[in-house]
């Protein structure tokens, strides 16, 4: 059944005053809000947790992974400054939520998930179950990117990088952006990185964040 269908009355409620209080936190993006506002995070959630779904909060999604807090997820988004039919790639698939932000704001998505458990359930989830149009999903090291798919206007990963991670620098396109947490396994910061021209890139900081690992060839051994 269609996401939508399965959304209520209690849960739009909830989503309003959980975007009241991303507003309050200095999210300024009224698109970005309305696609927090339009994205049903409590089916994201094992039934159990749903009451979890609509706190500011990251919260465990099995296999030692979480799904963001709304206000980080809020966070990168803005900082993509996307565009309806941009090509983005998403690195750390997860439960699947950023990937639906992402589709709410007309983007098409390429996501990439390392576990094979995580990348089963989501990809079930997200195509079968809600019936998410405009995504592909992958089941693979995303610090590596997806070369056979790229370029991209955008590149966001949703898991700490120890540097900035030079194949997704490669795949992105002139005037593209990548945004990513770069720092230790404790605390990162967020880095976005424009292409300017064929080896320009300009880099900007901002706030601290902790993220889970991201793993594979340009991420943490393990
Ligand atoms: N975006 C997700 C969501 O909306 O639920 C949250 C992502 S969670 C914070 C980070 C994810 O990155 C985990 O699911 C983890 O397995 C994945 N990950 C870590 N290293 C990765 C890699 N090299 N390639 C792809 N995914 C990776």
């Amino acid at each position: 059944m269609h996401a939508a269908a399965l959304d209520t009355y209690r849960h739009r409620g909830q989503r309003r005053a959980l975007v009241e209080e991303l507003r309050r936190k200095g999210i300024g993006d009224e698109r970005v809000l309305a696609a927090i506002g339009a994205v049903p995070r409590h089916l994201f959630f094992e039934r159990a947790f749903e009451s979890h779904a609509y706190q500011d909060k990251a919260f465990p999604i099995g296999e030692g992974q979480t799904i963001s807090q709304p206000y980080t997820v809020a966070y990168q988004t803005e900082l993509l400054h996307l565009s309806p039919g941009q090509r983005v790639l998403e690195v750390g698939t997860g439960s699947g939520y950023q990937c639906a932000v992402l589709l709410a704001l007309g983007v098409e998505v390429w996501t990439i998930e390392y576990n094979r458990v995580l990348f089963e359930r989501t990809r079930q989830r997200l195509l079968e179950q809600f019936q998410y149009r405009g995504a592909q999903l992958f089941c693979g090291d995303g610090s590596v990117g997806l070369p056979a798919h790229a370029p991209f206007d955008r590149i966001l990963v949703t898991a700490a990088a120890p540097a900035l991670p030079r194949p997704l620098l490669r795949q992105l396109c002139l005037g593209g952006r990548l945004v990513v947490p770069v720092g230790d396994e404790q605390v990162q910061r967020m880095v976005r990185v424009t292409r300017e021209s064929a080896e320009g890139f300009a880099q900007e900081t901002f706030e601290e964040f902790r993220f889970v690992p991201l793993r594979g060839a340009a991420g943490w051994a393990g």
